[in-house]
Order: structure tokens, then sequence, then C-alpha cells
């Protein structure tokens, strides 16, 4: 069984025929899949392997680059840049097109960040990550260290560039994150109770106001089980969040439409493919993906 139905607008959303297919596995924990169309390729992390795999359907699943900072999260920018979370370098950072990386953020108030976690590009170009602490617990996945910051933060570089600006302080443990359709609402996954059961595990849903401060970031949505982890909204709005037994997928009303349900923890997932409708899942040893009938928003 792959799909789990809890509301019927769910059938409108996945392929029933589409069975839940492995690309490809042997990694340590997999994350930050971004799908780049031009190059019909995936890129994912594999983070306590320290190095960045590639996936395309001639090639399967390949190392791509090592040691690559621990990456963590990726994401597209609006000129087709690769942007990559580092719990190594504790740093968000670009890659331009001609092969140099530039550092878009590595301190807040002249101290170090955690381990930036997740990125994600708003409709303005401004760059949004989130920053727990997962990347400096231990050695497993970055360098072990004490926080320099007094609170694991939500983030926002504008476009020009400079230093980030701190837009929220009270998670817990920050982590994945997505902008509905029209830019204007902002998803971000609590994950706290990965290491604290008493966490509710939650999306939590922030407004932009016209001067792009964020209003509201109440609970949206529960995830159980839990916690959630990174997470996309498709074309027409809708959630579709990793989970402990796999991908939760949210009306933009709030009501859980149903799951599909993954043998692995998932910790991500992307929408991509040469017409933008499959979805890859990164799932803690192994990258799967199926056929949907949703495709993302950008
Ligand atoms: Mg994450």
């Amino acid at each position: 069984m792959t799909y789990v139905e809890h509301d019927p607008r769910f059938r409108a959303l996945i392929q029933p025929s589409a069975r839940l297919e492995c690309l490809g596995s042997g990694l340590r924990w997999a994350e930050g899949p971004v799908w780049f169309p031009m190059l019909r390729t995936l890129l994912l992390s594999d983070i306590p392997n320290d190095r960045i795999m590639a996936w395309t359907e001639q090639g399967g699943l390949v190392p791509f680059h090592a040691p690559a900072g621990y990456t963590n999260g990726h994401t597209r920018d609006r000129e087709g840049r690769l942007v990559s979370c580092e719990h190594g370098g504790r740093r968000v950072v670009r890659w331009e097109h001609d092969g140099r990386i530039t550092v878009l953020a590595e301190r807040f108030a002249g101290r170090r960040l955690n381990s930036p976690n997740d990125v994600v590009v708003a409709a303005d170009g401004a760059i949004w990550f989130t920053d727990p602490t997962y990347g400096i617990l231990s050695d497993y996945e970055g360098f072990e260290a004490d926080p320099e910051q007094d609170a694991r933060g939500l983030y926002r570089i504008a476009s020009e560039g400079g230093e980030p600006e701190r837009m929220a302080s009270d998670f817990v443990q920050p982590n994945g994150l997505a902008f509905s359709p029209n830019g204007r609402r902002l998803y971000v996954a609590e994950s706290g109770s990965s290491h604290d059961p008493s966490v509710p595990s939650i999306l939590r849903a922030f407004d932009l106001d016209g001067s792009g401060r964020l209003r509201g970031g109440g609970e949206w949505a529960r995830v159980e089980p839990g916690p959630p982890d990174g997470l996309r909204v498709d074309a027409k709005g809708h959630v579709w969040c990793s989970a402990a037994d796999g991908v939760h997928v949210f009306h933009p009303d709030g009501d859980l439409l149903g799951r599909i349900l993954v043998p692995e923890r998932v910790a991500n997932l992307c929408f991509g493919g040469s017409r933008g409708h499959r979805l890859f899942i990164a799932a803690t040893t192994s990258l799967y993906a199926v056929f949907v009938n949703a495709r993302s928003a950008i």
C-alpha cells in the first residue's frame, strides 16, 4: 500500500497506478533534494558521509561532490544557482555559474550561526533559512560545538545581500520551510520533537505583510508521526511535508488530505522530473520517487 486517503480531495493529487520507486540506496542520511530542470539532474545531501549525490535517469545515483561541508538543505535561486546550507561551515552558500562559492551568511550579531538546515528563495529574491543546532550536536553531521546564538532562528537575507536578519526566534528547532504560491505565506516546520517528545510536531504558518514583516506563526497543522522536516508547496498551494511514515499532503486550508507511505523515515522532498510532476523523496538511506498529479509552484 502506497497511499492513505484522509480526504476525498487527495485523489486528484495522486496517480493511483503509480508506485513508489527506490532510485538508489546506500546513503547514511539523505536530505536536501533539489531539481535542476535544464540538466535533468537531482542533487541531494548525504550528510554523515559529507557528500552531495547526483541522480539522473540515465546515470542513476552517483557521488557528485565531496567533501561538501556537510551540506543539508538545498534550493535553486531565481538565476538557477545552487544555494546550500552547510553544517560544517555553519553557513549558507551559493554556487556561482563559474563554480566559485559565495558565502551568503555565516554570522548573526557577530556570532557564528548554529548549523543552517534548510533554505528557500522568496518571490522578491530574498533568501530565508532556518538555523537549528542539529549540525553541532555531535561530530556525526558536522562538528560538535557549543551554540553561539541565543536562539534557533529563522533568518532572511535580502536579495541585495548583507547581514541576515532574524525574523523569528521562538522555535525549539526550526527546520524545513516553503512559501505559498503567492509568496505571502511561509510555512516552517518545528522539528524539536526529535530530541524532546514534549515538543509538538507541527507546521507553523506565517503571513508576510506588505513590508515583508511576519505576522502570525501559530500552529497550522500537526504532523504525526513526526517530526516534520523538509516540505514543499505545489502550484495549487498544497503542502507536501516529510514525516516519519512518509509524505503528508495538506490542503491550503490545513486539512490532512492523505499520506504517501515510504518504508524509511523521510527527511525532505522536492518536485522535479522532465515535466515537474515527479516527487523525489530523501528518506534515510535511500532516494525514492513517485509520479503525482501536482508540480512545483516555481
Ligand atoms: Mg531539514
